[in-house]
C-alpha cells in the first residue's frame, strides 16, 4: 500500500470521497462489531488525521455505539445504501478509521497487520487452499 490520495465512494454512489494516505498501515479488524457492520469476516482499516478525509458528495449519516473501552464510536455510513465509509473513536482524537475496500485500489493493498487476531475464523487462512483444490 503506498502513501497518497485515494478516491472512494459507497456502493450507490451518492457519497464520494478522497483520503490522503501518509503513514500506509493496513491493518485487518476481526472483531465481532466489525462482521455485524460489515456482513463480511473482517474489516479493512487505515487510520488517518480527520482533515485527511474530504467528503465531496453525500451527507454520511452516523450511528454510535459504546466500543470495548467504554467511549463512544461513532460511524458514519451512506444514508441510501448504508456502507460504512469511516468510524470516530472518541478516544482517538483526530484520527478516524476508514474503509480502505472504499477505496478506488483498494483490494489491491495487501494487510499490514491484524486486530482482534482471537476473533478470526478459522477457515479465513484456510480459504486460498480450498479454493486452489477446488480448480
Ligand atoms: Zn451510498
Ligand atoms: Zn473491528
Amino acid at each position: 500500500m503506498r502513501a497518497g490520495t485515494y478516491n472512494g465512494s459507497c456502493h450507490c454512489g451518492s457519497c464520494v470521497w478522497t483520503a490522503e494516505i501518509t503513514d500506509p498501515e493496513h491493518i485487518l479488524c476481526h472483531c465481532d462489531t466489525c462482521r455485524k457492520l460489515g456482513g463480511g469476516p473482517y474489516s479493512m482499516n487505515q487510520i488517518i488525521h480527520k482533515d485527511q478525509l474530504r467528503i465531496l458528495t453525500g451527507q454520511p449519516r452516523v450511528y454510535t455505539y459504546t466500543g470495548a473501552s467504554g467511549n463512544p464510536v461513532h460511524c458514519y455510513f451512506c444514508p441510501t445504501c448504508t456502507s460504512h465509509i469511516y468510524h470516530h473513536q472518541a478516544v482517538m482524537g483526530d484520527r478516524i478509521i476508514i474503509r480502505t475496500i472504499l477505496l478506488d485500489g483498494g483490494q489491491r493493498m495487501q494487510p499490514g497487520g491484524e486486530i482482534f487476531a482471537e476473533g478470526k475464523l478459522g477457515w479465513v487462512d484456510a480459504l486460498r487452499e480450498t479454493l486452489e483444490k477446488k480448480s
